[in-house]
């Protein structure tokens, strides 16, 4: 994977309490269910309404969120208002300094930042900023936004008017949430990329990047965030900037496939329907004839459970997932990539063995996963092994967000579906087609840059 990208695909959630609640521990838990998406960095900052003008404290750290915070965090960190975030980790640029919340003070007072995404026009704001005096060349693109808003925070009455202000400047797929010591305002970019949602729990108002972490701190899903809409909460309730809510929208497709939580509810649309619609629409393209459907855990299981259900193809448990292990896909080198997914999975000798076996997973990027398990499903007597692939060949670099390694790690990019299914040692391999998005998330206007090209514009 290159190094020279910041991938930035995390999770963000705030939360202000009017009535003067600690909310330490609903950020806590928003984050653990967050987790997801991002384990390389968590962090909150809150602040306290009623507390001095300009105090935020911020906690952040390399690590699981449970690993981050303590017990004591709650008291020491305690607050009615406050952010958090879950960091991606990648094989490069992981470090403690991009760990968020960003907050930083100004002659005016201070305020923090989270945010989830790609900001494509970064580097050319970075070079203004670099002339002024703010950024440096090291500064990643959540601290280039926060430099920004900070600019125009000096220069305008309200934070959000700041924020206001900066929306239209910078260009990508974005979630962020900005606290003032007063205030929270949560922006989401114009095409709606990166998903935002807003919940309640009495008085007190969620921002999320999925609905279970409204959830989880105990609150109840109010809407989504609309695409490039300025939520902002105070005391007196929300206010909504919808300036640049009607240009064309463009959410990602990747999150449907891969990257929320099976339980999310996204844009109107569950996950885990969308990933059984698209097992469905595999099982209505193929003839192929076997004894089982599995799945590959976790990714892979909705989306084998659809396809079970639409073929008649009995699902069965091939798999023991070891949940105390990371993620594999982001390890630095094929050979650690390949004895992570030894680590991670095992097969159930019983459940394969002497069976014709249809297999799906949500993506192939490379192709190590895959090729490992066919190579265990067949040592463990497997007579055949179908490959099933819930998204379309994955073709082209994300420049919003994703976390793809570059062309030429991709293996489809390269490499033509019967090389693939020879390389990986598959008896057939099919994917989906990119029409069955469509199945999948109906007239929901989706980007799908990394299959057909067509970057949003
Ligand atoms: P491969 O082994 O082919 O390189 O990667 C495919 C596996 O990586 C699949 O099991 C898929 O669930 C997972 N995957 C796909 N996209 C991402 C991503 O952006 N991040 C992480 N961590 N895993 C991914
Ligand atoms: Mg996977």
């Amino acid at each position: 994977m290159q190094s020279d990208k910041l991938h930035e695909e995390c999770g963000v959630f705030g939360i202000y309490a009017p009535a003067g609640e600690n909310v330490t521990k609903d950020i806590y838990y928003g984050l653990i269910a967050l987790q997801h998406r991002g384990q390389e960095s968590a962090g909150m900052s809150t602040s306290d309404t009623a507390g001095p003008k300009g105090n935020i404290k911020t906690k952040k750290g390399m690590g699981l969120v449970s690993e981050v915070f303590e017990r004591k965090d709650f008291t020491e960190l305690a607050g009615n208002i406050g952010v958090g975030h879950v960091r991606y980790s990648t094989t490069g640029g992981s470090t403690p300094e991009n760990a968020q919340p960003i907050a930083m003070n100004y002659i005016k007072g201070s305020l923090a930042v989270v945010h989830n995404g790609n900001i494509v026009n970064a580097g050319e704001i970075k070079k203004e900023q670099m002339y002024r005096g703010q950024a440096h060349y090291t500064s990643s693109d959540s601290e280039v936004l926060t430099y920004e808003i900070v600019s125009e925070r000096v220069k305008t009455k309200s934070i959000e008017e700041a924020i206001e202000n900066t929306a239209d400047r910078i260009h990508g797929g974005y979630a962020v949430i900005v606290m003032s010591p007063r205030k929270l305002v949560g922006i989401r970019d114009p095409f709606g990329i990166k998903p935002m949602i807003l919940g309640k729990r009495e008085d007190t108002y969620i921002l999320a990047s999925e609905s279970v972490a409204i959830e989880a701190a105990g609150g109840k899903i109010v809407r989504d965030v609309k695409p490039g809409e300025i939520i902002t909460i105070t005391p007196d309730g929300i206010k909504s900037n919808e300036d640049l809510c009607n240009r064309k929208h463009a959410h990602c497709i990747f999150e449907y496939i891969y990257f929320a939580r099976l339980d999310s509810v996204i844009d109107g649309i569950e996950v885990h329907e969308a990933r059984e619609r698209a097992g469905r629409a595999l099982a209505r393209n193929s003839n192929v004839q076997a004894d089982i459907v599995v799945g590959v855990p976790d990714s892979g299981l909705a989306a084998a459970t659809g396809y079970a259900k639409e073929s008649g193809i009995p699902f069965a448990l091939a798999f023991h997932k070891n949940s105390y292990i990371g993620r594999s896909f982001i390890k630095p080198t094929d050979e650690e990539r390949r004895e992570a997914v030894h680590m991670k999975l095992s097969v159930i000798e019983n459940v394969v063995r002497g069976k014709r076996v249809i297999i799906i997973d949500d993506s192939i990027v490379r192709g190590t996963t895959m090729k490992q398990i066919i190579e265990m499903l067949k040592k463990a007597g497997a007579k055949e092994v179908h490959v099933k692939i819930s998204s379309p060949p994955f073709l082209y670099p994300c420049y919003y967000g994703t976390d793809v390694p570059s062309s030429s790690q991709l293996i489809a990019s390269e490499h033509s579906v019967d090389f693939i299914c020879n390389n990986i040692g598959a008896d057939s391999l099919q994917y989906l087609q990119i029409e069955d998005f469509k199945t999948m998330v109906g007239d929901l206007p989706i980007c799908k840059a990394c299959f057909d090209n067509h970057y949003p514009v």
